[in-house]
Order: structure tokens, then C-alpha cells, then sequence
């Protein structure tokens, strides 16, 4: 019973033994099989009698006699390895072997080996292994991408990091140009020609980037010719070109090949495909980072460089000992282009200046605008101070060319400032102050160009000190307004007066508007200005009202203040409370303007009459007379100076006046000074004169109130 129950056991035992999923067998100390169970014998190209190693691979045959060898050294003694071995259908597996001789024969020395088929779970280790290995890859792309400065140094990396993780032979990175050929911009192949070979795609490459599709190719000699040659002189036989696709458009591409035929898993195209992403986006960031670096630096309308640009130049060339010019030109009068033509007009000809003055500077300076109508010119080199007297003549003669406009040509001059350093300034600032004023000087001698000097300077100090007493002026009411009469000559009656403003300054006396209004207009003085005077005015008339005269007053309302809401809204309210008693001179050139156009309606609405002063200095521009609720045209002194003696002047007044009269408007002539001006004046139909023929602006205290207007 024992016995049976001994031969059951064993029968048991070779049952589980003989029909195991491990392959079970008995080698010798040189890996002879001496016994192998039936599942190994079918599956395994194992005989017996012969060396198990020869179904192990080659390369892995030494691991196996390692191991043999150590096993059969001592009793008891386990071992596991790894091999591959040739199944009986060709296929190579891996196998995990373990490898004892725990069994007591020691007359056979035999080792027994439990085998068994890890080749699916190594594969899948080896494949998480491997894309934790792509997964830092492209960490480490990634991080570079947010901190890399230069691209070609994160492309470097990005090229030698995937050529590593995935073991290809060679992976670059190549632009498409706006010629439609390829720049190599990095590259694990040194011989490629980094940054200089261009490469022209063939027909199937030129595929690629227009439909931006990945291309896997196992093997090129499978493919057309024209692949074959493409690929040919870099030695390769398989590969993998991706697009790299930057805001919809196909940048450029990453390929990456190797010598031998070769596929390429899903895995690994994944990884690549991220790759390139991760390097679009950085390509991406370094676009835009450029845009705005371009749109920082650079004038959008002329792509000249700005203001901070030209500082920058200047002021590298001061600290760098250069002898730098700085020439400052502003258009004359531009501002009236933009008012009567509009702004388009006025943009494509600082757009048309802007390339004239790249033309005429060429490689000698930096040209850049600065804003508006301003650009400046930074020369370098030695001897600029003649140099820049002679550059801003040539940029006086390339301005005084027409510049054409859809259906109009027109012609503008313009004004230089010039400042050298060291001797006008040490940084830049201060020599584009200093150019500024020399701007302003040619402005006002009319001479096109001039160079700063120390005079300007202190004129310039002065302005500024004269232009915070004005704020105190304004404040402590140091301003005082003098009154001019206007006289109707038909009857000699005075109805009205012009407001004079006058400042009596602690320090310089009596100051007349000439000195203080334009500085003030440079400011937000002008407004508080503008107001103040309008506020005394309406005081004035309702004071003489009160007195029993029935005069208006006249008030000169600065362009400026009809630009501001603000100040049209004070203004507005000034004239509610003066009951038709005040009347706003406002300059025709101001009329231009179509927000000063609106602000006169506006005011006229609130109560105001509206004149038009100095009529005659700027543009006539008669047809906004006739839709304007203006009541006078003031003819500017000029025009009626010499009326008694100049044919010409008097039918030009003369043709004035009819004009006027035509539009319903009365003429008042400005500045008579002589009685013979005065008749013809009044013999040419003009209906109103004021002047010191008439009566000077003085306090309403000194004024000879004998010929006014009575209720
Ligand atoms: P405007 O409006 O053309 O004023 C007339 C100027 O001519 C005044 O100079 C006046 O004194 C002067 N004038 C009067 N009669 C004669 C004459 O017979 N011969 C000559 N040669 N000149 C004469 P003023 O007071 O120096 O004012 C100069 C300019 O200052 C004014 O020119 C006006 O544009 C501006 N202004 C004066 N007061 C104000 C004001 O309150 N606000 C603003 N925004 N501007 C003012
Ligand atoms: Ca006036
Ligand atoms: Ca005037």
C-alpha cells in the first residue's frame, strides 16, 4: 500500500512536473540536458544529450556558463538569469531561468532548471522604463524651453536628448525658410553643417511640410528614388520627419534616423510628436518674445526704432567715448495736415518721411521716431559737428519733396535741432533736451536747422521759472484783465471790448500775453487761464451793465482749452450766468479742428457770440465760415495795414468784405493805427475797427467810456 501509494505520489508528481507551464529540465555541468519534462522537450528545441546552450543566443551564451558554473561549484547553490533563446519556430524569447543543485545525486552533478517565458513581461518593463526615460526627455526639453535665452541652444539639446533615449543614429532640427528651403539649426551630426546647410526638399519632402503629416520611413530603400537621394549622402536607412507646427504653419521639421532599417513604435512617435510640440511652443514664445521686443524697440508706423531705442544707441555712444550728434527733426505745421486731410493722410506721411530720412541717413546714424512728427538721427563717428550741419541740410531737401498722397501731393519743411556731445551733454538726455531747444530755435527763426547753444539754455531755465510764477499768478490773482474798444464805423459807437490779459509780475512788472500765453498754452495753465479771463470778463460786463453801458466784451479762447471737455464744460457754465454779454475770439486755424468746431457750437448754444480773430494768417478755410454760427471775422493787422496805400491789399479787404457779408457776418479790422487807414477801412465796408487809433487796452478805470453804447 505504501508502495502504491509511493508509485501514485510519483505519478502525481510527473503529472504536474511533466505538464507545467515552466520548462523543467536536468543539465550537466556543460548545460547537457539529461532529462527534460514533455512540455519542455515539445516546446523548447531542447535534446537531450545535447548542450542546452545552443538554442541560447550567442551574445548571452557566457551569462549561461556563469551561472552553470557557479551553480555546480557548491551544493545548495541557486542562481537567476536572464537569456534569450531561439524557440523551435525561429522566434527569439527571453527566457528567465533559475538554476540549482539542490538535488543529492552527487555522482551526476546535474542542475536542474526551472525555465520559464518572461519575453511579454521584460518587453513591457523595458517599454515603462523607456518612457519614463522619454518622460524626463521631455521635462528636460520642456524646462529648457521656459529658460533657454537662446533657441539654438534648447534645439542643441532637445536634438541630443531624443537621438539618446531612443538610440537612433542622428536627429536634427531644420527651419523652413521664407524661400521654401531648409536651415539646419541644430543636429547631433557635427558634419551636417549646423546653421549653414540649406537643404532643398524634393517633391516628398516639400509634402511633408505643406500637409505637416509625419512621415515613418522603415526602410528607404523601399522608397522612391527622390527619397533615396535626399537621404543618401547622411548614410541613413530609416527614419522619422516630423512637422513642427507653429501657430498653424509648418516652422520647420525635427528628423531623426538611423543607419539600419528600423520601425518605429507608437510609443516613440508619441514621444516625438511631443517633442516637437513642447519645441513649437518654445519657438512660439520666441516669436512672440521678438514681437514684442520688436514692438518695444520699434515705431510701429515707420518700423523705425523709438524713443528708447535711440537713447539707448545715444547713450552707448557717449559712454563709449564716441563724439555722437543727436539732430531732432519736427515737421513744421504737421499738425494742420492731420486736421484737414485726417489722420490716415497724416500717418502715410510720417510713414513716407520715416523711409526718406532711413534713404538719407543710410549707414551714417540711427534714425528713429520719437512720437508724433518728432525723429531723431544719433550720427556717430568723428568730426559729427560738420557733419551733422551738413546731414540736416540734405534732410531739409529730402523733406521739401512733394509727398504724394492719393490725389493731392503736398510739401512740408521741417526743423532741425542739433546737440554734440560731450560738449552739449554727457547722456542722452540731456542732449535730446538741449536738441530740443535748437529745434525750437530753427522753428522760430525759420532757418531749418540750428545748433543748440548756452543761451538757449538760460532761456529755456527762464521759461520754466516764469512758468511756475504763472501757476502762482493764477492762483493769487496776480492776472489783470485791460480792455481794448471796438468801434462801429459807421457811427463811432463803442459796443464792445476785447479783454487784454496782463500780468503783473512781483518780480518783472507788467507782462503782456505774448510773453506768458504760449508758454502757458504748453500747459494745463492755459485752461484755468482761459477761464479765469472768461469768469473777470462776464464780472466786467455785468458790472457795466450796472452801470447803465450797453457793451459786450470779447474774450480770446486758446485752441487748446476747445480741445478739452473740461474746460468747453467751465466755460459753458461762465456763459449761462453773463446773459449774452460775452462774445470768444477764437484763432481761424483753431477752426480746423473739429473738436474746437464742436466746442464752438456747444458754447454758442451755452450763450456766447463767436468771432473769428486773426483772420487772414492761416488757412482760410471759408467753407467751415459757412456752417458755423459765427458772428465776425476779425482781419488780422496785416491784412488792413497798408490799405490806404496798396491797391491789391484793399481789394483783397475789399473782397473780404463781401464775402463776409454774403455769409451774414460783420468784419471787424484789427490794429488801425493811422486815421487814413481807418477811412478806407470804413469806405471798403468793413463795419467795426479797433486799434490805437482808437484807444489803447487799458484798466476799466483809465477807459474814455465817452462814445460807449448806452441802454
Ligand atoms: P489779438 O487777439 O490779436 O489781440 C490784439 C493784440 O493787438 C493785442 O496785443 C493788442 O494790444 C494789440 N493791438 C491793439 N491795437 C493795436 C494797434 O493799433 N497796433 C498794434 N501794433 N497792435 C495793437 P496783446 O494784448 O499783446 O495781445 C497779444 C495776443 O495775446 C492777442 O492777440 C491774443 O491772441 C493773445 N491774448 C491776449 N489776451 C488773451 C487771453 O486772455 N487769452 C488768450 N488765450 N490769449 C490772449
Ligand atoms: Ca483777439
Ligand atoms: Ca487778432
Amino acid at each position: 500500500a505504501l508502495l502504491a501509494a509511493t508509485r501514485a505520489s510519483a505519478r502525481r508528481h510527473e503529472a504536474v512536473v511533466q505538464h507545467s507551464s515552466d520548462m523543467l529540465m536536468l543539465v550537466d555541468a556543460l548545460g547537457r540536458t539529461t532529462w527534460a519534462s514533455a512540455s519542455t522537450l515539445r516546446r523548447a528545441g531542447v535534446e537531450l544529450g545535447r548542450s542546452v546552450l545552443g538554442i541560447v543566443v550567442p551574445e548571452d551564451r557566457p551569462v549561461a556558463v556563469d551561472a552553470f558554473e557557479r551553480v555546480t561549484a557548491r551544493h545548495g547553490e541557486t542562481t537567476t538569469f536572464d537569456v534569450r533563446v531561439h524557440t523551435r519556430d525561429g522566434r527569439v524569447r527571453t527566457v528567465e531561468v533559475v538554476a540549482n543543485n539542490l538535488l543529492a545525486d552527487a555522482a551526476v552533478r546535474s542542475i536542474v532548471l526551472t525555465v520559464r517565458d518572461v519575453t511579454d513581461e521584460r518587453e513591457a518593463a523595458h517599454a515603462l522604463q523607456l518612457q519614463a526615460r522619454q518622460q524626463a526627455v521631455l521635462a528636460g526639453i520642456g524646462s529648457r524651453a521656459l529658460t533657454a535665452t537662446r533657441l539654438d541652444d534648447l534645439f542643441d539639446h532637445a536634438c541630443h536628448a531624443v537621438n539618446d533615449v531612443l538610440g537612433t543614429d542622428s536627429t536634427g532640427l531644420l527651419e523652413l525658410m521664407p524661400e521654401g528651403d531648409l536651415l539646419v539649426r541644430a543636429g547631433t551630426l557635427k558634419s551636417s553643417g549646423i546653421g549653414t546647410t540649406r537643404i532643398v526638399p524634393d517633391a516628398a519632402l516639400a509634402q511633408v511640410l505643406s500637409v505637416s503629416r509625419t512621415v515613418v520611413v522603415e526602410d528607404y530603400l523601399d522608397h522612391p528614388e527622390s527619397w533615396r537621394r535626399l537621404v543618401e549622402p547622411f548614410g541613413v536607412r530609416s527614419g522619422v520627419v516630423l512637422p513642427v507646427v507653429v501657430e498653424g504653419r509648418v516652422w520647420g521639421l525635427m528628423s531623426c534616423h538611423d543607419t539600419v532599417p528600423r520601425r518605429f513604435s507608437q510609443v516613440e512617435l508619441d514621444f516625438l510628436q511631443t517633442a516637437c510640440t513642447v519645441l513649437a511652443g518654445a519657438v512660439h514664445r520666441g516669436v512672440v518674445e521678438g514681437r514684442v521686443r520688436h514692438q518695444a524697440t520699434h515705431d510701429a508706423l515707420t518700423g523705425l526704432p523709438n524713443r528708447t531705442t535711440l537713447q539707448a544707441v545715444l547713450g552707448r555712444a557717449v559712454r563709449s567715448g564716441g563724439r555722437p550728434a543727436l539732430l531732432l527733426l519736427d515737421l513744421d505745421d504737421f499738425k494742420d495736415v492731420n486736421d484737414s486731410l485726417g489722420h490716415g493722410a497724416g500717418d502715410r506721411v510720417l510713414a513716407q518721411l520715416g523711409e526718406r530720412l532711413r534713404a538719407t541717413v543710410g549707414d551714417l546714424g540711427v534714425v528713429a521716431r520719437l512720437g508724433g512728427d518728432e525723429f531723431a538721427v544719433c550720427l556717430e563717428g568723428p568730426h559729427a559737428a560738420d557733419r551733422a550741419v551738413a546731414l540736416a541740410t540734405s534732410l531739409t531737401e529730402a523733406v521739401a519733396e512733394p509727398f504724394r498722397l492719393p490725389g493731392l501731393d503736398i510739401t512740408l519743411s521741417v526743423s532741425t535741432g542739433i546737440a554734440l556731445a560731450p560738449e552739449h551733454g554727457r547722456d542722452a538726455d540731456r542732449l535730446l533736451q538741449h536738441a530740443d531747444l535748437a529745434m525750437y530755435r530753427a522753428k522760430a527763426t525759420r532757418r531749418g536747422w540750428a545748433v543748440f547753444d548756452a543761451e538757449l539754455d538760460r532761456e529755456r531755465s527762464e521759461r520754466l521759472s516764469l512758468l511756475v510764477d504763472l501757476r502762482d499768478a493764477l492762483a493769487t490773482d496776480q492776472l489783470e484783465l485791460h480792455y481794448q474798444p471796438l468801434v462801429g464805423l459807421a457811427d463811432g459807437r463803442v459796443a464792445e471790448l476785447e479783454a487784454l490779459v496782463r500780468w503783473h509780475h512781483p518780480e518783472r512788472g507788467l507782462l503782456l500775453p505774448g510773453v506768458f500765453v504760449p508758454l502757458a498754452e504748453q500747459t494745463d495753465l492755459i485752461d484755468d487761464l482761459t477761464v479765469q479771463v472768461a469768469q473777470r470778463s462776464a464780472a466786467q460786463a455785468a458790472a457795466w451793465a450796472a452801470e447803465g453801458y450797453d457793451v459786450r466784451i470779447a474774450c480770446n479762447v486758446s485752441p487748446a482749452s476747445l480741445r478739452d471737455r473740461r474746460v468747453v464744460a467751465r466755460l459753458a457754465q461762465v456763459l449761462a450766468g453773463a446773459q449774452g454779454r460775452l462774445e470768444l475770439e477764437i484763432t481761424e486755424s483753431a477752426l480746423v479742428d473739429e473738436e474746437a468746431r464742436d466746442a464752438v457750437v456747444r458754447l454758442v448754444h451755452a450763450g456766447a457770440t463767436c468771432a473769428v480773430d486773426d483772420f487772414g494768417t492761416g488757412y482760410s478755410a471759408l467753407s467751415y465760415l459757412r456752417d458755423l454760427p459765427v458772428t465776425r471775422l476779425k482781419l488780422d493787422r496785416s491784412l488792413s495795414v497798408d490799405v490806404d496805400t496798396d491797391e491789391r491789399a484793399a481789394a483783397l479787404v475789399s473782397g473780404v468784405v463781401q464775402l463776409a457779408h454774403d455769409l451774414r457776418l460783420l468784419v471787424v479790422a484789427e490794429g488801425v493805427e493811422r486815421p487814413e487807414v481807418g477811412d478806407a477801412l470804413a469806405a471798403l465796408g468793413v463795419d467795426v475797427a479797433q486799434g490805437w487809433l482808437y484807444g489803447r487796452a487799458a484798466p476799466p478805470s483809465a477807459l474814455d467810456r465817452t462814445a460807449w453804447r448806452r441802454r
